[in-house]
């Protein structure tokens, strides 16, 4: 990642890759106080497209605003830097990656009188979690670690900090053998996964925690409601048990990197079939033509670079 060609928009400019860099002394380095969004460029007939670019961008400034920190941008220079950095690096498709953190002015946990600043960087990132896991779909395991209660971290903010559960919790499954993990909220209800959404299918109706158990409010996830609702299939936002995943007829996992992957299977035992299911497989379709621009109903929701 650290040593290539291309362009970072840092704090208004487009600086050389390699120059891109901030102090160790950084505020958000030592104390986790910074937001993030995750944003994909796909490459559709009319040129490469952001997709969802107006919601990440306003998700991004929620985070801020949660975090109580005040990007000295406005969405729009915020839109137009994550355009520039596809078109700049030559991009016909990928991955944005805008972070806002506390800068270096000071250190001590309260960040008041220090700078915030800003970066959007972008790069190709194909599958997630693998094209074999689009397919055939991926192996989760139930967490040990619990997922954020939502009056300890601020669960709808994209927060840097956040992520250290979502490590700890990838980390451990992924040592163990499996693909992805799921976190339940401190009551033991189902959450999300670590990096994603998640959805399971009972007698042909979808359902979906609802974000009291702590799951971000992913973009992803508002976007299979709507092709939900576009196949004529109810979606129930809910408290969902872990048994409940074991014994759903499927499974699937959404967010922006993660896109619409199918999950084979919970702490060892095989969810429906063990394999994608007929109505994932309808959503993930529905998916993959909104944002390759196949979709003329969604075309708002492509911003070309
Ligand atoms: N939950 C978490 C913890 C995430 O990191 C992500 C990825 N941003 C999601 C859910 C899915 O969100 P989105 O669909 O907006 O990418």
């Amino acid at each position: 990642m650290a040593d290539r060609d291309g362009k970072i928009w840092l704090d208004g400019e487009m600086v050389d890759w390699r120059e891109a860099k901030i102090h160790v002394l950084t505020h958000t380095l030592h104390y986790g106080c910074g937001a993030f969004e995750g944003v994909r460029a796909y490459d559709t007939a009319n040129g490469p497209a952001i997709f969802r670019l107006q919601e990440h961008t306003e998700r991004l400034f929620n985070s801020a605003k949660i975090l109580r920190m005040k990007i000295p941008f406005t969405p729009e220079q915020v839109n137009e830097a994550q355009k520039a950095v596809i078109r700049e690096n030559g991009l016909r498709s990928g991955y944005i990656r805008p972070l806002t953190w506390i800068g270096d002015k000071k250190l001590g946990v309260s960040p008041k009188g220090n700078t915030v600043h800003l970066m959007v960087a972008a790069w190709a990132w194909g599958a997630y979690l693998g094209e074999e896991g689009l397919k055939r779909g991926i192996r989760v395991k139930t967490s040990s670690y619990t997922r954020h209660h939502v009056n300890i971290t601020m669960t709808q903010a994209k927060a840097v900090s956040n992520y250290t559960n979502s490590i700890l919790a990838n980390m451990e499954a992924t040592d163990e053998g499996y693909d992805e993990a799921l976190l339940l909220d401190s009551a033991g209800f189902v959450s999300e996964g670590a990096g994603e959404n998640i959805f399971v299918i009972k007698n042909g109706v979808i359902y979906t925690p609802d974000l009291s158990a702590g799951a971000l409010n992913g973009i992803t996830r508002n976007t299979v409601f709507h092709i939900a609702k576009d196949l004529g299939l109810d979606i129930v936002q809910k408290r969902i048990t872990r048994d409940e995943v074991y014994i759903a007829d499927e499974a699937f996992f959404t967010g922006t990197a993660a896109e619409v992957t199918p999950i084979r299977e919970l702490d060892r035992i095989e969810i429906g079939c063990g394999a994608r299911g007929p109505i994932t497989e309808k959503v993930q379709t529905a998916f993959f033509d909104i944002v390759n621009g196949r979709n003329p109903k969604y075309a708002h929701w492509l911003t070309q670079v």
